[in-house]
């Protein structure tokens, strides 16, 4: 089956971009990142402490994660629950990247992110895609933006939903964040040797996705 990889730091547009680039080549879009909320909503729920990896270890044993698509979006499945709603907090975010340093948990949902692209032509992101879970991807895309843009989108969406937000506490966060998937033991997210590194700071949603069907063509 077909995949294109596309990896990259937190806010760099890559879930918009591949929803966009998965239509247009009707592939299914994989929301890998999605796996890792819904791992770290399960540990919140059941109040394991996310710092103790033998705890995480422990208990992701018994969360039960799966994905569907219904009308073309991903939705996430926890122990039978539709989770999509919930994962999308600051708060879930933070404990996504914590709980995604520990090996048994990348396990898991490494297998779970290559069956789904043994079954179908899929367009993935992550931060391990292009150098772990599929190696072999024809197309891989490692996307990236300043610190301070990536912020500022992150900003605007909150503001469109109402949400109250504050850009410079976003911007720590998101640096936060990165700092750990960048320098954690297993699957840091780096460039694969063979992406193609793409800055979208000063490019627009359809200048990045035009890109990519271009590289694909
Ligand atoms: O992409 P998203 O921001 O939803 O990912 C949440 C967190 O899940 C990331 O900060 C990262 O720690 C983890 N993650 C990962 N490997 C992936 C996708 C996400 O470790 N392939």
């Amino acid at each position: 089956m077909a995949a294109i990889a596309i990896d990259g730091p937190a806010g760099a547009g890559k879930s918009t971009i591949a929803k966009r680039t998965a239509k247009a080549l009707g592939f299914i879009y994989v929301d890998t990142g999605a796996m890792y909320r819904a791992m770290a909503l399960f540990m919140l729920r059941e109040g394991v402490d996310i710092r103790d990896t033998d705890a995480v270890a422990d208990a992701a044993k018994r969360a039960e994660i799966t994905i569907r698509h219904e009308g073309g979006e991903q939705v996430v499945i926890l122990n039978g629950e539709n989770v999509s709603g919930s994962i999308r907090t600051e708060e879930v975010s933070q404990a996504a990247s914590t709980v995604s340093v520990v090996g048994q948990v990348r396990e898991r949902l490494v297998a779970l992110q290559q069956e789904l692209a043994r079954t179908a032509d899929v367009v993935m992101d992550g931060r391990d895609i292009g150098t772990v879970v599929l190696p072999d991807a024809k197309l891989k895309i490692f996307m990236t933006a300043s610190s301070a843009v990536r912020a500022h989108r992150r900003f605007l969406e909150l503001k469109e939903r109402g949400e109250e937000a504050d850009e410079e506490q976003i911007r720590r966060d998101i640096e936060e964040r990165d700092e750990r998937d960048r320098n954690r033991e297993i699957s840091p997210l780096r460039q694969a040797d063979d992406a193609v590194y793409l800055d979208t700071s000063a490019l627009t949603i359809d200048e990045v996705t035009e890109r990519i069907l271009a590289l694909w063509k």
